[in-house]
């Protein structure tokens, strides 16, 4: 723990490269998020590719809020911004192009489903959605295809260089997590 100014303490920091989630350029000194693997008692493996684990964890330890057929929807553990989720086919494929017909169609059938959610649960003003295709795109986990699906408010712009010390965030990621898995529509 390192002990603040005036004996607030705080976790140390660690790697945050077995998070679930796309790394970003952002150092962390803080990674509370961390607690929605510890308090469910375990952690993705080092080596193994984080989005072939997440489907094996349970959802509240992956903050997954949809399993489908062929992909499967977690928010982002290095959110860009509230609600951040990824959609992420179960088979790991790098590239678009390399998706078959029904991985095609389901991503974008679940990130269709997401902004709908999203625009209900945070009535967000708009979206970014997008894949890095290859590290020099930009891929945090290039090996493992995954679409971003970003809310944008009106008011956010300035959500960036927030890099506080924070402890509500993993409570915040817990619960959202469960209202947009609580308000994803049942087949
Ligand atoms: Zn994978």
């Amino acid at each position: 723990m390192t002990r603040d100014y005036d004996g607030t303490e705080y976790p140390d920091a660690e790697s945050s490269s077995a998070f679930a989630g796309v790394p970003d350029g952002f150092a962390r000194l803080w990674t509370p998020h961390r607690i929605a693997y510890i308090e469910q008692g375990g952690a993705a493996p080092g080596d193994a590719c984080v989005f072939c684990t997440a489907p094996t964890l349970p959802d509240e330890q992956a903050l997954i809020v949809h399993r489908g057929v062929k992909a499967y929807a977690l928010l982002n553990l290095f959110p860009y911004n509230s609600g951040h989720l990824l959609v992420v086919p179960y088979r790991h494929i790098a590239l678009y192009d390399e998706a078959d017909a029904e991985e095609v169609a389901e991503i974008g059938a679940i990130t269709q489903t997401a902004m709908r959610v999203i625009r209900q649960t945070s009535h967000a003003d708009g979206f970014n959605l997008g894949m890095n295709q290859g590290a020099i795109a930009g891929a945090g986990i290039a090996a493992h295809l995954h679409q971003h699906v970003v809310p944008r408010w009106a008011t956010d712009a300035n959500f960036f260089p927030i890099v506080a010390r924070t402890k509500a965030l993993p409570k915040l990621l817990g619960e959202a997590r469960q209202e947009i898995a609580d308000a994803w529509p049942r087949p």
